[in-house]
């Protein structure tokens, strides 16, 4: 008995675990799939309708449009608000290299921007001072599920002249204020990357919106550029980017357990904050007004590469969010970049704990401690 107890504390932690997840929506999957393969309709018809109508309605807009996955969802999204060659996009540079693939796909520039110290998100004052007169976006990114001050964003961004895109793919759920994920910007993007927040059993995506105009484009955009008034009027130069109906149906199993998954991410992220020696392994600071959705929990600790090392030792799967900025990566260097020292400076230091809505609290307390024990070393030599 006191060995087996000894084992199981040796255990190892994996950095995510989907299992679970995929358990609590297996039985309702498997009686919607096998209604979806007796009708064969694989492509379109109710089933993503029936998920574009309540993601909308979960992301509090009065449209989704759903494609097939993330990257997709920003690139037609830069398309459908006629952004392309010549135009520039404010990017945050620590971002996952999808946002700058959805800009530079589309045509247009990205312009790397740098990110508050504290939070690691953009400012009103970033857009404000990065902007020239070529640039006609930002894309906000809520990176590791928090959002900015969205409502200072926009009142910026109306002033500059400039559309917003929501880069929502880690804030499935998030808040600023009351207002959710998506609804803020003109549109706001998702991937259903199976280890996002609400993730499918492959990949899909969705962008959110409240302009009819902006939805039918994208509908046209992401399925051959079709109009509605018949399978063979192409109207604009389109692509394939539909969502399946077997992944709708994933979606829609899942998406009725959302908040309750998060709520279970915001209390294992709230004991990590509790449990975690700040001096030593400090984790990103939530804003008053922001309730995040701990996609991932990170934090930043000294000599990263060696305190990720003695953590695998124990048995504790880490990972890095991200370990190059994205104005440094090769298909970027190209546009060019002033310095970005929060950026560069966090990417040396960002440490991504073990973080899903059914790890349990005797793991996070193990990770805790170990992480305490581990960073309080190296920082000492
Ligand atoms: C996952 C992710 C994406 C891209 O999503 P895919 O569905 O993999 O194309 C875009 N942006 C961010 C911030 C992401 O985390």
């Amino acid at each position: 008995m006191h060995q087996e107890a000894m084992d199981t504390d040796r255990s190892s932690i994996p950095f995510l675990d989907l299992s679970a997840t995929t358990d609590e929506v297996r039985p309702e999957v498997m009686t919607r799939w096998a209604e979806l393969l007796d009708s064969n309709a694989f492509i379109g018809g109710d089933a993503v309708a029936r998920f574009e109508h309540q993601w909308a309605a979960y992301c509090g807009t009065s449209h989704a449009v759903g494609v097939a996955n993330g990257t997709d969802a920003l690139h037609l999204t830069l398309r459908a608000l006629g952004i392309g060659p010549g135009d520039e996009v404010l990017v945050p540079a620590n971002t996952f290299v999808a946002t700058v693939e959805g800009v530079v796909l589309a045509g247009a520039s990205p312009r790397f921007v740098d990110v508050d110290p504290d939070t690691l998100l953009v400012t009103p004052e970033i857009i404000e001072e990065a902007v020239t007169a070529n640039t006609r976006a930002v894309v906000v990114v809520h990176l590791y599920g928090q959002m900015p001050d969205m409502e200072r964003i926009m009142s910026t961004a109306r002033r500059l002249q400039l559309h917003v895109v929501e880069d929502a793919a880690q804030a499935h759920g998030a808040t600023w204020g009351t207002g959710r994920a998506g609804s803020f910007g003109d549109a706001g993007c998702f991937s259903f990357y199976p280890g996002k927040n609400l993730g499918a059993f492959g990949d899909a995506g969705a962008v959110v919106t409240g302009d009819p105009v902006l939805a039918e484009r994208l509908s046209s955009l992401r399925d051959h550029g079709r109009s509605r008034s018949g399978h063979h009027e192409h109207t604009c130069l389109g692509s394939n980017s539909r969502l399946d109906a077997l992944q709708a149906v994933v979606l829609s199993a899942k998406l009725g357990r959302l908040d309750s998954w998060n709520r279970a991410r915001r209390a294992l992220a709230g004991l990590y904050r509790e449990l975690l020696d700040e001096d030593v392994v400090t984790m990103v600071q939530e804003r008053p007004g922001a309730t995040g959705v701990h996609h991932l929990a990170v934090a930043r600790v000294a000599q990263r590469e060696r305190v990720r090392e003695q953590l695998a030792t124990v048995g504790v799967t880490t990972g890095i969010h991200y370990p190059t900025p994205c104005h440094l990566v090769p298909p970027f260097r190209r546009f060019g970049h002033a310095r970005l020292p929060v950026v560069e400076r966090a990417a040396g230091q960002i440490l991504s704990l073990p973080m899903y809505p059914h790890m349990s609290i005797e793991k996070v307390e193990r990770v805790a401690t170990a992480s305490n024990r581990i960073a309080s070393g190296v920082s000492n030599r």
